[in-house]
């Protein structure tokens, strides 16, 4: 079934119609046959079937889903600026993967340009919109801007960095897990974090973990990481 994320929460048996470009993507590009059924996402979940009025598509809500396919908790990635390529697979699993925020990250090896950022953000958000809907998120990953290091200061009760050249003593997340409900990960760059970068991270509340013994590529640890804390968390 098709997923549609919409711009207004709807009650059953409410019309919401499409504006032109979705409209002319489900007719012309999907060729949605009237009566199909599609999830229509505004936070709540809605069941609804498609029709097709005055050259207008239209959906008619029919039930409310009560599946909420978030996890269990506010899971934000920090994740240092990568390559292109690796940075658009970790938008996309780091969507997959339950995110409700990526915060890109300026830190001293970090070698992208971030002053594009800006030009790239829509690209960027089409990547997380589409990954939330294929996977049938009740929510898109909110996007922030581009911050140092030293300026980093978010909220959780559970801030994690993973720190590739810490010690095996380092902790694992699971043995960090009480089911926190606000979860911070940063993940560093190719060139990896330098040791007062971490220092000032623990200043800020950040516990380094180890994700193993082997030295994962930036993108891979992100994956990872994610996939631990979902783990936990489903
Ligand atoms: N260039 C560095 C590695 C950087 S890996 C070196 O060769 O030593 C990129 C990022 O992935 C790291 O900054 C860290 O955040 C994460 N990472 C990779 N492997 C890890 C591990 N085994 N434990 C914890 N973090 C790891």
């Amino acid at each position: 079934m098709q997923q549609i994320f919409i711009d207004k929460p709807l009650e059953i048996n409410d019309i919401y119609e499409f504006d032109e470009p979705k409209a002319h993507h489900l007719m012309h590009v999907l060729r949605m046959a009237k009566g199909t059924k599609v999830r229509l996402v505004h936070e709540r979940a809605y069941l609804a079937s498609i029709d097709y009025i005055d050259g207008k598509v239209i959906a008619k809500v029919e039930a409310v889903d009560a599946n909420d396919n978030e996890l269990h908790c506010n899971l934000i990635l920090v994740q240092a600026m990568i390559k292109k390529e690796k940075w658009e697979l970790v938008l996309q699993k780091a969507s997959e993967l339950g995110c409700t925020m990526i915060v890109p990250l300026i830190s001293k090896r970090t070698i992208i340009d971030d002053k594009r950022f800006n030009d790239k953000r829509a690209r960027y958000e089409k990547i997380l919109l589409e990954a939330a809907q294929q996977c049938k998120r009740n929510q898109v990953p909110q996007l922030m801007d581009p911050i140092n290091l030293k300026d980093l200061n978010i909220y959780g009760d559970l801030k994690l960095v993973a720190y590739e050249a810490f010690n095996q003593k380092a902790s694992k997340i699971h043995e960090l897990w009480q089911h926190q409900k606000n979860v911070v990960i940063v993940i560093g760059p190719e060139g990896g974090f330098e040791p007062q970068e971490i220092t000032m991270l623990q200043a800020k509340g950040y516990n380094c973990v180890s994700l193993g013994k082997r030295i994962l590529r930036s993108e891979t640890a992100s994956i990872y990481a994610l996939s631990v804390i979902g783990e936990l968390s489903e």
